[in-house]
């Protein structure tokens, strides 16, 4: 019997999962392989909603589900975090317990670790981990009368668009409440434009200019003195503010770090193309856990594991395809008044500027429904017509 072993039920492991079990169906039935998916929480939160909480007030409930509920039949669903990955014994361990395995993938995401920049913690409100704490971005935010709104960036940090995001609806939600004249909106960068892609830049800068949005760049956070409510940067600038909602740096999971298989913040090296964990050939990592040169965001996490699934069915059928991952992104970036645009690329394509139009805001919209659905793997039709391919089979 082969065993494949996922570990992190997110968005990438989620597919994943669902999409091999489509796969192995027969084999699943005829007990000749097990697909066993280890998730450590008792939620699976849809993280583009906590954009609607912090910044429209939406209910958190409609942006989360048990994953016993998203899970074909055919996966076993383990609630138990993993404590160590072993790459060279090929084995899990959970609760003292040892799962062995022949195939494995490490889908465990990334987290935001404001204290990882003294003083950030304290100082910041953040959308980018909890529900909680986005609707305390939120609450500040409806209650703000006057004064200056700082929204600061730091790297690395997943979603590349929900930063500007962020800028643009917390302008749109002043102008609503009728307090933006007596509130200032800056937006504080590491990059060297509003937006790391040039092509988008080109596009957000101008709004941001009509809004009397100011942009700070080459702003790379050194620390936060909440006392005197400035920030400081390695650059020798201070920018002073009386809310402060951060996009902190990330790092990867805690699991990655303990079990030394990650470099740097915990990023596990794994090669771009075959989306195989360096040096293993039996072991694969999608999602925000990789070291991939690319935007942390669903959608990679998404054709990650769909190249992971196809890669990996093949090799328990006998086949010698190998699937090369070509680094398609597509991600929507709203820009306010119902209007958005589309971050779309591969690893040799940059993302284009284009119009913001409010079709591509519905079809954001519409995604935020159609996400749960998606997870099953029954759109992914749709999704291939759509984005076009996402692999090259050698
Ligand atoms: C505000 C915001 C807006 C966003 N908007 C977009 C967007 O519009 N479009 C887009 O494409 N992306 C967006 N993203 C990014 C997207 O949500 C993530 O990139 C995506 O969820 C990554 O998928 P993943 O499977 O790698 O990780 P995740 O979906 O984060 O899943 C990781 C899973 O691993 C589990 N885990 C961690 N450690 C362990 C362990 N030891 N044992 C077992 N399980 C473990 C976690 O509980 C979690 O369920 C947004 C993110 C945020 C925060």
């Amino acid at each position: 019997m082969k065993r494949v072993v996922i570990v992190g039920g997110g968005t990438g492991g989620t597919i994943l999962a669902n999409n091999l079990s489509g796969k192995l169906r027969k084999e699943i039935e005829r007990g000749q392989v097990e697909i066993i998916v280890l998730e450590g929480s008792e939620s699976h939160i849809y993280q583009p909603g906590n954009i609607d909480i912090a910044f429209r007030g939406a209910e958190p409930e409609a942006f989360r589900r048990p994953p016993t509920k998203l899970l074909r039949r055919g996966v076993k669903l383990l609630q138990q975090p993993a404590k160590h990955i072993d790459l060279e014994n090929r084995a899990v361990t959970f609760d003292e317990k040892k799962l062995n395995y022949d195939y494995l993938v490490v889908a465990t995401g990334s987290v935001a670790a404001p204290e990882a920049v003294p003083g950030l913690a304290e100082a910041s409100l953040i959308f980018h981990r909890s529900q909680e704490e986005a609707m305390r971005v939120w609450e500040a935010l409806s209650a703000f009368k006057r004064g200056r709104i700082v929204i600061l960036t730091a790297l690395p940090h997943k979603c590349p668009p929900s930063p500007v995001e962020a800028v643009f609806l917390t302008d749109e939600l002043m102008r609503k409440r009728g307090v933006r004249q007596d509130v200032e909106v800056i937006y504080a960068t590491p990059y060297t434009r509003a937006y790391p892609a040039h092509g988008i830049a080109d596009v957000v800068e101008p709004e941001m200019e009509k809004r009397e949005i100011t942009v700070q760049t080459l702003f790379n956070i050194d620390r936060v003195d909440h006392q005197v409510r400035r920030i400081y940067s390695l650059e020798g600038e201070e920018l002073a503010y009386d809310l402060l909602i951060a996009i902190p740096p990330h790092r990867g999971a805690d699991v990655v770090v303990k079990s030394e298989i990650g470099v740097d913040e915990g990023w596990i090296p794994t090669d771009k193309h075959t989306l195989n964990i360096k040096g293993h050939d039996d072991a694969y990592a999608i999602g925000d856990a990789t070291n991939i040169p690319i935007s942390k965001s669903g959608v990679v996490a998404h054709l990650e594991a769909v190249t992971a699934a196809e890669a990996i069915a093949s090799q328990i059928h006998g086949i010698s395809n190998t699937y090369l991952y070509n680094g398609r992104i597509n991600c929507p970036l709203e820009l306010g008044g119902h209007r958005a645009v589309f971050v779309s690329g591969t690893y040799t394509r940059q993302p284009e500027g284009q119009k913001p139009s409010l079709t591509k805001y519905l079809m954001k919209r519409i995604f935020n429904r159609l996400y749960w659905t998606m997870l099953s793997g029954s759109l992914e039709p749709i999704f291939k017509m759509y984005l076009g391919p996402t692999y090259e089979v050698k």
